[in-house]
This record gives C-alpha cells, structure tokens and sequence, in this order.
C-alpha cells in the first residue's frame, strides 16, 4: 500500500498536479470520495462517479461525445481527444478523456484546473486534495485556498474577416478515386464526380460572397501534403475534401451500401471508419518525391497543437454539414465519423471530409452523376458552411 502511495504520488507530480488517491468533494456540510486511478502511468478520474459526487450528470451521446452536465455549467469531451468544450471556448486537456472497460475517465488536470476555472463555483484545496463549492462560509473557513496555478493555454481565437474556404475535390489526374458501381463495367469515377461537384460548391458560394480557393479545377495529380499546404499559404477559414465512398468488398451486400458521412480529423474508432481512412489515403501511392507523408497513418500521434486547436470546430463544422445533407440526399445517414485523413492533417484551420455517397451502388452512382442533385448537394453544402462561419462570427463577437 505504501509503494502504491509513492507510485500515485510519483505519477502525480509527473502530470504537473500532485493528485491525492481520493478526491473529496466538498458541498458545504456534504463530502464525497472519488477514487483516483492511475492510467497509463496519469492520474484519472471516473466520469460518472465525479459527476455523481458534484450533483452532476455524465450524459453519453453518440460519436463519442459525452456531456458533463454540472449545475452550473456543461463541459464537452469527445474520448480520445485532448479538448473540453464550454460554449465557444476550447480547453485543451493535458491528456484525452479515454473509455476503458465502458467507463469515461478524466485526466485529473480536470478536476485540479478545468473544473475550478470553467465548472461554475468550485475550487480545488492542492493540500487537502478538496474540491470545494465556493460559498461565502467555506472560503471565511479556509482563506487562500491554494488553488492549482498553472496557467492554461490560451484560447486562439480566429480573424474576423474576410472568409476563405478552401474546397478540396478529391483525388485527380492518375489518382482516379473509387469508381463502380459493382457488378457492371464502371462508368462512375470518384475524381470526375468530386471536381464537378466541388467546382459547383464553389460557385454557390461564391454568389453568397465568400472567398473560394479551389485545390484543383482541372484532371491533376496534388499530393494530400500539398493540399492542406495551399490552404494554409493562402489563410483559409474552413476545408472542405468532397469524396465518394466505396465499401471494402466487391460483393452483393457491398453493392447495397448506400449514405452519405462527413469525417473530421482524429484517429479512427471503428472497422469502418478505418476503412475509409485507408481508402482515402491510399492516394499516396500516386504520388513521388519529398511531399509524400511517411509512416502509417494509424499509428500516427496528434501532436500539432496548431491543427488540434481546431478538432472541435472541425467537429462543429462536421455536423453541421452532415445535419443539412438530410434534406437533399436520399440517405441513409451515416452520421459524423472521424478518422486520420492525411489530406486533412495538414490544414490548419477547421477541416471536414464529405463522403457524398456510395458510387458502389447502382442508384447513388446514378443518384451523383445527375447534374441537378450535384447542384443541390453543393448549395446545400454551401448553406452549411455559411450557417457555420455565420454561428462562429457571432460567437466571436460575443466574446469580445
Ligand atoms: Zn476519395
């Protein structure tokens, strides 16, 4: 028991806040404990249990979302990304929320610096390992709680105006993309579908007034590196990569996949996002020389802080986009996904993947081929994305 205390004391100090092996939590004359375990060497915390103890709720939506519901004040996490959100700040987490054995778990930096900045009346005693509700009482009791000072990151926010977005039509030139559908001799070819319609995005948004840059307007080969790069260079607000999707096997059951996702970047959780990921970035193999992306993308690690600054926007955006697709595709929809596209890597502003479809099947090939359903696939993109910089102008300004 003792080495486990100087474990826990050790892996503690290591996080930067010496955590306690209970947490207590104080409300006036109320004290609950919550148990601090040690994960992957970092202390954490159960959600649920955390939640219970403040009068709280841990809510569980779907993509791994979850909601911190406090009477205060709601936090977002997505497991597996090293962000909370509150209304139109993004915390960055010394470590990822991460699910283990069905349970959420918190790096204890939640309770020691998240919760008593952002949670709504609560600060954290380092000496008695005490979260406490902060009422009058309590703080004449024990002045100068010593709350735990390291400062967090700043919050960047974004330039007003004006707007650029970057639309990206995937693969081009040798790189033709998925093309199908199966069972007949393929007359549908990803590349061609994707510049049409993103050629037809752009206008849209255009007419609507705001800044378009285009990675490819023509049959051409971009690297993934290279895509991101043009929209970094030239300071896009959004990206947005148009795909079309295939199913991993040339079967019957493949041929009847059908819907449209939108993907934003983090690693991948499921076989089929996976898949998707593979697919998309297979197109590496079409390109030479130093701007190919080494490595396997499964194994890669986030690690640019300027990209993970905008996961949730990405998010957001993700959402956005995929919530108004409803209207004009037949469906079904496959809600957002996220996976390690290498051509989102690289841009460092929000980024999405739109998947229109299967090209796969018969009639969502047909579906995609048709001139007018790819003008209203665009506009209806274009609403998205205007409805998406008009949402994040207005929270800007509200917290000027
Ligand atoms: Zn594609």
């Amino acid at each position: 028991m003792i080495a486990l205390f100087l474990a826990l004391q050790v892996a503690g100090s290591s996080a930067g806040t010496p955590a306690p092996i209970f947490l207590v939590v104080r409300d006036g004359q109320t004290t609950m404990s919550v148990p601090v375990t040690i994960l992957g060497g970092e202390p954490s915390v159960r959600a649920d249990v955390l939640m219970r103890a403040m009068k709280g709720m841990l809510i569980t939506g779907t993509n791994l979302h979850y909601t911190l519901a406090l009477p205060h004040a709601r936090l977002y996490l997505i497991d597996g990304i090293p962000f909370a959100k509150l209304d139109s700040l993004t915390v960055p987490l010394s470590r990822a929320p991460q699910v283990l054995g069905g349970q959420l778990y918190l790096p204890f930096q939640f309770v020691s610096e998240v919760i008593p900045r952002y949670g709504g009346g609560y600060f954290y005693d380092v000496a008695l390992g005490e979260l406490r509700t902060f009422v009058v009482t309590a703080a004449a009791r024990s002045p100068a709680p010593r709350v735990a000072a390291a400062p967090l990151p700043p919050v960047r926010r974004r330039a007003s105006t004006p707007k650029l977005v970057v639309i990206d039509a995937g693969h081009g030139g040798p790189d033709r993309g998925m093309s199908g559908p199966i069972g007949t001799s393929p007359w549908f070819v990803e590349k061609d579908v994707t510049l049409s319609v993103a050629a037809k995005l752009a206008t849209v948004l255009r007419a609507r007034g705001v800044n378009v840059l285009m990675t490819r307007t023509t049959d051409t080969l971009i690297a993934l590196a290279d895509r991101g790069k043009i929209a970094n260079t030239n300071h896009g607000d959004v990206f947005i990569s148009v795909h079309v999707n295939a199913p991993g096997y040339n079967t019957a059951a493949g041929a009847r996949e059908r819907g449209f996702e939108t993907y934003f970047l983090a690693e991948a959780k499921t076989e089929d996002e996976r898949r998707v990921q593979d697919m998309e970035n297979e197109s590496v193999k079409f390109e030479t020389g130093a701007n190919a992306p080494k490595g396997d993308p499964l194994n890669f690690i986030i690690t640019d802080m300027a990209q993970n600054e905008h996961l949730r926007e990405s998010s957001d955006l993700a959402e956005t986009i995929q919530n108004g697709l409803i209207d004009v595709h037949p469906g079904p929809n496959r809600g957002v996904q996220q996976a390690n596209f290498a051509v989102l890597r690289g841009s460092y502003m929000p980024a999405v993947l739109v998947e229109l479809g299967f090209g796969s099947n018969q009639s969502e090939a047909t579906f995609l081929s048709d001139q007018a359903n790819q003008r209203a696939l665009a506009r209806n993109i274009a609403e998205s994305v205007i409805a998406y910089l008009a949402h994040y102008q207005s929270r800007i300004r509200g917290a000027r």
